[in-house]
């Protein structure tokens, strides 16, 4: 679940952290200044029966100068309570009047499936690097030398390679764990006609990533090391994260 821009700064700015912290702690009187919103207290967190729990609630953060616990009104209550932190922050909206955004499930749905997507990506990005240090890859190193590509050039565009093996991407990514359907969905493996395993879209040739404006890979675009290949070259299939129309 994720929330709008500002909606924790709002809520970090209503909650009065003196207040919930005040249901946990019994405040020292002598040590406190209420008017300032400098509040002491015995600490929560650990034994003590002097009050070295400092609460500043006019910047809403909170400091132990025993046990040096600190945070802020949302930490404090996952912390007391042991909830998650969306836990606290909907509990803490809750006292302060805020309403939590609605979330379409679908939308939620289809962001995470795109994040998923995302990282699928970048962990193909990163083989195809290594693969370019590869022996494998020793014709494709000598054309992009020969093309006067430095190697800080390399670095700069991500340029990768993809061996010249039917499941060579495929099975880095198993042996990571990552569910068929989304090496499949990233466009990264195309699957078997004849039943057999998928196999990897991008066969000897050299890659680059292609990335949004948010700077995540969307897509690659690869160059056959093969001068008889029928594609010299070759871009990723339209994805859930590459609509061809809108980002070529
Ligand atoms: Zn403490």
């Amino acid at each position: 679940m994720s929330l709008p821009p500002g909606f924790l700064d709002e809520l970090r700015s209503r909650a009065s952290l003196s207040q919930v912290v005040g249901r946990k702690v019994m405040w020292d009187p002598r040590k406190s200044n209420q008017g300032k919103g400098d509040m002491w207290a015995p600490c929560p967190f650990h034994q003590e029966k002097s009050a070295s729990f400092h609460v500043d609630d006019r910047k809403g953060f909170y400091y132990c100068f025993g046990c040096h616990a600190k945070g802020d009104a949302i930490s404090f209550v996952r912390e007391t309570e042991n909830v998650s932190f969306m836990e606290a922050v909907e509990i803490l909206a809750r006292e302060a009047g805020m309403p939590m955004p609605k979330q379409d499930p679908r939308a939620q749905e289809k962001a995470d499936k795109r994040t998923q997507l995302a990282e699928v990506m970048e962990l193909a990005v990163q083989y195809f690097r290594l693969q370019l240090r590869t022996a494998a890859a020793e014709a494709a190193r000598d054309y992009l030398a020969g093309r006067g590509l430095t190697p800080q050039a390399l670095e700069q565009w991500e340029i990768g390679f993809a061996p010249d093996q039917w499941q060579g991407l495929w099975d880095h990514l198993k042996a990571k764990n990552v569910e068929d359907a989304l090496i499949l969905g990233a466009g990264l493996a195309k699957p078997s006609s004849k039943g057999g395993r998928p196999y990897d879209t991008f066969r000897g040739r050299i890659m680059y990533p292609i990335r949004d404006a948010r700077g995540r890979a969307i897509a690659f675009g690869g160059r056959a090391m093969d001068p008889n290949d029928n594609a010299k070259y070759l871009n990723s299939p339209e994805t859930e994260l590459f609509d061809k129309g809108r980002s070529l």
